[in-house]
C-alpha cells in the first residue's frame, strides 16, 4: 500500500517516516501525476496560505478533488487541515473545500503558541502524544463528520468518511498510531473500491 505526502511546503520527511513504521510505503508527491500511484494522502503542516497558493500554482486542487472523489482517503494536518476545510473562520477563502468543517487559524493565541499534550482519540486505545504549533481549531463540524478528540472542549481531530483531520503535527513524535489509523483507513478504501 502506497501513501503520499503532498510535498510543496511543510513536514514532510517526517510523515513519511511514520508511514513507514504502519508498514506502508510513504512517496513525497511534487507533480499532480503522482497521485496516481498512491491509495491515500497526507497533506502535511507548513503554513496554509504558502501550500494554498503552491496547489493552485501547480494545479493540485483540480486533482486532488478528484482523488477525493474516488474516495481515496486524505489526511489533513495543521495547515493541512486548513487546506482541507469547506470554511474559514472570518473573510478568508478557502482552498480544497472538501471536508465540512469550519477552521480557525492560530487559534490558541501567543501564550499558546506552541505546546505538547496529551489526547484521547475515539478509537485509539491509550492517550497520544500531541504537539501543537500555531496550531487551528475546528470550530464548527456538519452532521457527517465525527468528533474524534476534544482538547479543553475545543475539536482538534475529527473524520468524515475518507477524511481525516488533526491540529496538531502527529509525525513529530515517536507515536505513529494516528498514521495506523489513517493507514487502516486506506486500507479498507481498497477493499471497498475493488
Ligand atoms: N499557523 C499555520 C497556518 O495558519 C499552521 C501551522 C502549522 O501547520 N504548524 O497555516
Amino acid at each position: 500500500m502506497r501513501i503520499g505526502v503532498l510535498a510543496l511546503q511543510g513536514a514532510v520527511t517526517e510523515h513519511i517516516a511514520s508511514i513507514e513504521k504502519t508498514g506502508a510505503q510513504g512517496l513525497p508527491i511534487k507533480r499532480v501525476e503522482e497521485l496516481d500511484g498512491v491509495e491515500g494522502l497526507i497533506i502535511p503542516g507548513g503554513e496554509s496560505t504558502t501550500i494554498g497558493k503552491l496547489m493552485r500554482k501547480y494545479g493540485f486542487i483540480e486533482a486532488i478533488r478528484e482523488f477525493s472523489g474516488q474516495g481515496k482517503p486524505i489526511f489533513g494536518t495543521c495547515a493541512g487541515m486548513i487546506v482541507l476545510a469547506k470554511r474559514m473562520a472570518g473573510d478568508e477563502a478557502g482552498h480544497l473545500e472538501l471536508m465540512d468543517i469550519t477552521v480557525a487559524r492560530n487559534a490558541f493565541g501567543r501564550q499558546r503558541e506552541s505546546f505538547e499534550c496529551d489526547l484521547e482519540i475515539k478509537g485509539i486505545a491509550d492517550p497520544v502524544r500531541a504537539v501543537f504549533i500555531r496550531a487551528p481549531l475546528i470550530e464548527e463540524v456538519g452532521p457527517d463528520v465525527e468528533v474524534l478528540t476534544l482538547y479543553k472542549d475545543e475539536i482538534v481531530t475529527a473524520r468524515q468518511g475518507h477524511l481525516l483531520a488533526c491540529s496538531f503535527h502527529p509525525e513529530l513524535t515517536d507515536d505513529y498510531r494516528l498514521h495506523q489509523y489513517f493507514a487502516d483507513m486506506v486500507e479498507d478504501s481498497m477493499t471497498a473500491n475493488l
